[in-house]
């Protein structure tokens, strides 16, 4: 009996908040939503799209810039030319992204070249 009244409530409330929102912005409700919605989800979509493709770009398409061989992305060097790809991590030996300043790994500060990557660890 309760669950079947708070059933009937939630209902009749649902039905009530949406005949009283078709009645009382029969035309400015649309509208709004025609002008401000629709914008808003195409810049996402077209955003998620273009986040999408980098990270496909960034898993499938990598290449190596010597030889132009397909590379995986956490190899340090490419299988074909032997050109360095990535910097393995000071210390996890995770690869690094040339770019990156940091390990995403274990937060430790990437090197910024392969000297100064010797001379750390010569030091530690
Ligand atoms: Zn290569
Ligand atoms: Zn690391």
């Amino acid at each position: 009996m309760y669950q079947d009244s708070r059933r009937r409530f939630e209902n009749a409330g649902a039905i009530t908040g949406s005949t009283v929102l078709a009645l009382v912005i029969p035309f400015l409700g649309p509208l709004i939503y025609l002008f401000i919605r629709p914008p808003e989800y195409l810049t996402d979509a077209h955003d998620r799209e273009l986040e999408t493709l980098a990270l496909e770009a960034q898993v499938e398409g990598l290449r190596c810039p010597e030889c132009e061989a397909v590379v995986g992305p956490k190899f340090l060097v490419c299988p074909m030319c032997t050109a360095p790809l990535r910097e393995p991590c000071r210390r996890c030996s995770e690869p690094l992204e040339p770019s990156w300043r940091v390990c995403p790994y274990c937060a430790a500060p990437a090197s910024p070249s392969s000297s100064s990557f010797s001379e750390e660890t010569r030091i530690s």
